[in-house]
């Protein structure tokens, strides 16, 4: 029983508890068990509430009993360590937050809980969400329950920076996942451990108790195995939050049902200049294989151009480190987490930062504090506000034509750990399809599509217009269908 149980989607199981085959606290056991047979190895959760997770569950199975249909009523999901949690501690993946324990509950989360959900834990991440494979974690890096064909001993990054939740769900640690994504991670986890991932439109999301990072960039999204998953997923997550004033005051449709709409008559448009030089081929054979699936489901297929897209990520490695520079200033010792004592207020604030932060975040506060001072400012931040604002009406007239965009998720499958690590520039280059989303705050998802020569899975990318998730689900559900992907990680509950 224990197994079947951590094999159910979202879906099944609300299903399966509404009609008493089994208990919240059954399904909540069931997960709390894989994750002790498996996190030792997989490090996706840094701390698991045992007792918590137990307590909500037994609230379920009480208001069930009631009648109540609250759409998360005992399901367990693993909650990304970037949302503070009530008295739970809340450490960004760093040593300067470890200390922390949080007075208050995000507002995501908060809605997560109003529906019912039960926490497991919370789930590692690359420190502050700055990186793309879980390694500049300060408690380490997350394995990805998937293997190599041929190498079953490399072990693989999840990817990042939510590499924690996406190792958890497709190991069947958690049915599904909180992430954020500032630059791709969610989607870019998503596509390296064959799940799928949605970034939402900016401000569908509140950001209020989701610690900042790059504060125009941040989107908090769900993981899940299915795309109807996160679907059922957002439609609790999201909503107008008065706290955050970028939250926006719009209604939220029914995700779940727009996953049913047909594609007959959509209009998907394929980005030229998503075509780079050095594609691997199996990339560039999944997105063509995308293309005829849609194209088989009665869409239209229309070739669009974004042409400031080749200054998407030197844009991004501006504009995300500069607000970087600004959000981290806060942790000086003083008031959050950490503190080093020092000769002086000066030295104080000097011997903290340099302890509590580890090297990715330093790089970053560095060059956001270059690229925003006084004699550089206009030379670099400046220009990319401005080159910002072209990607975004790159966007805007491509979705004058189109309905949906269609692209590639990464440009690679899942690498092994310690890869890419010596050279930070080769590992922003991974962030090169999934930054234009962020940039113009569109909603995009990362749906499994097929797998590479070596079984390690691959995902395409559904991009479409501000507020327009209901044809982002019904393009990904379509994709989902035909792709049929129902490869299993080698690492996971029951296996
Ligand atoms: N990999 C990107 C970075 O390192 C994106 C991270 C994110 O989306 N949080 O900044």
């Amino acid at each position: 029983m224990t197994q079947v149980l951590t094999d159910l989607t979202i879906a099944e199981a609300q299903a399966g508890l509404r009609d008493k085959r089994f208990s919240a606290e059954e399904l909540a056991l069931a997960h709390l068990h894989a994750i002790e047979t498996l996190n030792p190895r997989l490090n996706a959760y840094l701390s698991v509430g045992h007792a918590q997770a137990v307590e909500q569950a037994r609230a379920a199975d009480r208001a069930l009993a009631e009648g109540d249909t609250r759409p998360l009523l005992g399901i367990p999901l693993a909650i990304k360590d970037l949302f503070c949690t009530l008295g739970v501690r809340t450490t960004a993946g760093s040593k300067m937050l470890m200390p922390f324990i949080p007075p208050y509950e995000s507002t995501v989360t908060a809605n997560l809980l109003r529906d019912g959900a039960v926490f497991l834990g919370k789930a590692n991440m690359d420190e502050f969400a700055m990186g793309s494979s879980n390694m500049t974690s300060h408690f380490g890096p997350v394995e990805n329950p998937w293997k190599r064909r041929r190498d079953e001993s490399a072990v693989l990054v999840p990817g990042g920076s939510s590499g924690g939740s996406a190792a958890a769900v497709a190991a069947r640690l958690a049915m599904g996942a909180t992430g954020t994504d500032t630059g791709g991670s969610i989607r870019q986890p998503a596509s390296f451990c064959g799940l799928v991932g949605v970034k939402p439109t900016y401000g569908r999301c509140s950001r209020w108790g989701v610690i900042a990072f790059a504060s125009s960039l941040d989107h908090p999204g769900p993981f899940a195995r299915t795309v109807r998953d996160t679907a059922i997923l957002l439609n609790s997550m999201a909503g107008h939050d008065p706290k955050d004033s970028t939250s926006a005051d719009v209604a939220v449709p029914d995700f779940e049902k727009a996953c049913e709409r047909s594609v007959k008559g959509l209009r998907i448009g394929v980005p030229r200049e998503y075509r780079s030089d050095g594609m691997p081929g199996e990339i560039e054979a999944l997105w063509q294989q995308g293309i005829a699936w849609l194209k088989a489901a009665g869409a239209e297929i229309v070739d669009v151009s974004l042409p400031h897209t080749k200054y998407g990520l030197g844009t991004y490695y501006i504009v995300a480190p500069a607000e970087a520079s600004s959000n981290l200033a806060r942790y000086d010792g003083v008031r959050f987490g950490r503190r080093e004592n020092g000769e002086d207020l000066r030295d104080l604030y000097e011997r903290t930062r340099a302890e509590g932060f580890g090297p990715e975040v330093r790089r970053r506060i560095m060059i956001g504090t270059y690229v925003l001072s006084a004699g550089y400012y206009d030379a670099f931040y400046l220009r990319a506000q401005k080159v910002r604002a072209l990607i975004l009406r790159d966007f805007d007239e491509a979705f004058q034509r189109v309905d949906a965009l269609l692209t590639p998720t990464a440009p690679s499958a899942a690498f092994a750990l310690g890869e890419k690590m010596d050279d930070p520039i080769k590992m922003y280059l991974n962030d090169v399809f999934t930054v234009p989303a962020n940039l113009a705050g569109v909603p995009a998802a990362s749906v499994p599509a097929g797998l590479d020569s070596n079984g390690l899975p691959l995902g395409l990318q559904v991009i479409t217009r501000s507020f327009d998730e209901e044809t982002m689900f019904a393009v990904s559900a379509a994709l989902e269908r035909a792709a049929g992907f129902s490869a299993l990680p080698t690492l996971r509950a029951g296996a």
